[in-house]
């Protein structure tokens, strides 16, 4: 069974694929309007979500299939200390797919390995948003006309900005990529993103703290929000909240041909004025959302039922059991007999990170 845990579960070639499938939806929806009839998506979202939740389930409904699920924990058994694994278990007898949001990292993963359908990762923590990702490809296509060639700023709060660590994780398999990174120090990008994604590609990257001093070389700007929710002391968030605004003054810093998402919501990092400006991409993108995961479910339902035998993540070169994730984000935190897993990272040197969340260890 295929899941969607990180955006590296697809190949460039199937992105590629998606891609085309979307734009083909985009011109001609009526082809789609029967393609899951009969089937059914279960939303489990145990955090809030207005895009992803609403743009899964109006994908769905496009394609002729029907939509369960809830959307906030409270309303749900994990209420009562149910674990993820249960649930999976549980709705894989009502649906024939399921989308995820967990404010814990690993999350989606432990119900894919639990359930019989396929599960689809809607963010987990501040860990990884592949859809959000998808959305992000098909926006920069439409926008640029390529994924190649392309310097990307990404600004904001790149921490805890699982839209962050999943586009840079997908556009470093494209030629000709360089990044900008611009965050407050406190904020900068997690070692392990740079550790997947950049360093093993060489992928030229800067990190600055201008966002000003940017603008003129980026062809793609990514804002985000800083995610007053990620941050244990809310006195750390109060100082950080307002470290970026994208006002008309600085994109008149900006390229002619640019584009500028933000996977949204947006607090004030944006000045509603930009909305007016042709380069502002993100309610489009928006609308790119919902055409990649109708582009995606088709997919994962197709193979599910080419291949309805069930398959668990590849997991060579991991440990059970013998580092434990002390991570409070993880989901090794909660979930009832959880087994500690850990995957070599480096050998030489003994490096292990956690399979659920990435945080590092060292094995003596
Ligand atoms: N909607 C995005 C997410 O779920 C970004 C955000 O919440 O700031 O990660």
């Amino acid at each position: 069974m295929r899941s969607l845990i990180d955006i590296l579960d697809l190949s460039t070639r199937e992105l590629d694929e998606l891609i085309s499938v979307a734009l083909d939806i985009a011109d001609h929806p009526e082809k789609y309007w029967d393609k899951c009839a009969h089937k059914k998506l279960a939303t489990l979202f145990f955090e809030p979500s207005t895009r992803t939740r609403l743009s899964f389930e109006a994908a769905m409904l496009e394609l002729g299939g029907s939509v369960l699920g809830f959307s906030e924990a409270n309303s749900s058994s994990a209420a009562k200390g149910e674990s993820v694994a249960d649930t999976a278990k549980t709705v894989s007898n009502y649906a024939d797919i399921i989308a995820m949001r967990h404010p814990k990292e690993g999350a989606p993963q432990v119900a894919a390995a639990a359930a019989t359908i396929p599960v689809i990762n809607a963010g987990d923590g501040g860990h990884f948003h592949p859809t959000q990702t998808l959305a992000d490809l098909l926006t920069i296509h439409r926008e640029m006309g390529r994924l190649n060639n392309l310097t990307i700023g990404l600004c904001g709060d790149l921490k805890y900005g699982r839209t962050v660590h999943s586009l840079i994780a997908a556009m470093s398999r494209y030629e000709g990529i360089r990044f900008v990174l611009i965050s407050p120090e406190e904020l900068k990008l997690p070692s392990y993103v740079r550790y997947n994604s950049l360093d093993p590609k060489g992928i030229p990257y800067t990190e600055v703290t201008s966002l000003e001093q940017a603008m003129p070389e980026l062809d793609v700007l990514y804002m985000t929000r800083i995610q007053r929710e990620r941050f244990d002391d809310p006195a750390e968030y109060d100082r950080l909240k307002n470290s970026y605004v994208l006002d008309t003054a600085k994109m008149a810093l900006a390229k002619e041909k640019m584009a500028v998402l933000h996977p949204l919501p947006r607090v004030n990092e944006i000045s509603v004025a930009v909305d007016d400006d042709p380069r502002a991409a993100y309610f489009r993108q928006t609308l790119n959302g919902k055409y990649m995961r109708m582009a995606l479910i088709l997919k994962l339902l197709e193979e599910a039922k080419a291949d309805p035998a069930r398959r668990e993540r590849e997991e060579a070169d991991v440990i059970e059991d013998v580092l434990y994730c002390e991570n409070p984000r993880c989901i090794s935190a909660t979930e009832q007999e959880l087994r500690h897993k850990f995957k070599c990272v480096n050998r030489e040197k003994k490096i292990y990170r956690c399979v659920y969340c990435e945080s590092k260890k060292t094995l003596m």
